[in-house]
């Protein structure tokens, strides 16, 4: 098995540290991880910045990678925050290091985060989607310093969540959705099966089986598996069902990477 999208305490919203995280994916019989600490310029929330010290992130992901090399294969990760008005930032950001592997997420559209209540206030449900997928689509058009887009339909989520009564993913909304597909799998850019919605027990697939199914019609074949992990005990969480979904939508590989290049390991073989 292996999980794509683990966090440690160097991520703020953490407090389990490195060393924990991975000898419980070991304890697991967890092959491979790719630590993938938060880093989301200009978040706006100043008691959960997201704002990664690069000189001890990146110390940490030599000392583990070092020290557990013969037990766990640690890919050196990062989930960047994107955002249209930080392009630059993310830009160094991706930059400042050789990452075997970067998670784009969009956690915020129009300077707002999109798990904060306003986001879903004043607003049709259409309009909070269209916003919030027009901006993906801005940025993945001129943004390519990514691997795969993270939790590609979070706004589902939390829409699920503050306005219930809305509708998710309908047709013109799956419109812009084909448009950014299109562009990262011309980009050869992934989407990663996220399984953190369990933990949060939220009945949202993120993606959403339409988002995989399009995906994979439209010619993407890169997909991660993530737990999105901040404590030990949701690594690889729910991933069974998360190469059901794989397999239900067309998949019959999931990646891997090293130095931005990925890898493809048979569903069958997990
Ligand atoms: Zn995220
Ligand atoms: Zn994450």
């Amino acid at each position: 098995m292996l999980d794509y999208h683990v966090h440690t305490s160097l991520s703020d919203d953490s407090d389990t540290p490195a060393e924990l995280m991975i000898e419980e994916a070991i304890r697991l019989g967890i092959k491979e991880i790719a630590v993938t600490d938060h880093h989301d310029p200009d978040y706006p929330d100043p008691d959960f910045p997201f704002n990664l010290n690069f000189t001890d992130y990146h110390e940490m992901l030599e000392r583990t990678s070092e020290k557990y090399y013969k037990s766990l294969n640690i890919k050196k990760g990062l989930e960047l925050g994107i955002q249209q008005t930080s392009l630059d930032k993310c830009r160094a950001s991706a930059g400042n290091y050789p990452y075997d592997f970067i998670i784009g997420s969009f956690h915020m559209s129009g300077g707002i985060p999109v798990d904060f209540p306003e986001f879903y206030q004043d607003r049709s449900g259409i309009e909070i989607q269209e916003g919030y997928y027009r901006d993906i689509l801005e940025c993945v058009k001129i943004f390519k310093n990514y691997s795969i887009i993270g939790h590609m339909n979070l706004v589902d989520r939390y829409q699920h969540i503050y306005r219930p009564e809305e509708p998710l993913n309908p047709p013109e909304i799956m419109d812009i959705v084909r448009e950014i597909l299109k562009v990262i799998i011309y980009d050869g850019k992934g989407l990663e099966i996220n399984t953190s919605s369990f933990r949060y027990k939220t009945p949202v697939s993120v993606p959403s089986p339409e988002i995989l199914k399009m995906y994979k019609e439209l010619g993407g074949e890169i997909l991660t598996l993530g737990s999105d992990a901040h404590t030990p005990e949701f690594l690889s969480y729910n991933f069974r069902y998360a190469i059901d979904l794989a397999e239900s939508c067309g998949f019959r590989y999931i990646a891997s990477f090293k130095e931005m290049k990925p890898d493809f390991i048979k569903t069958m073989h997990l």
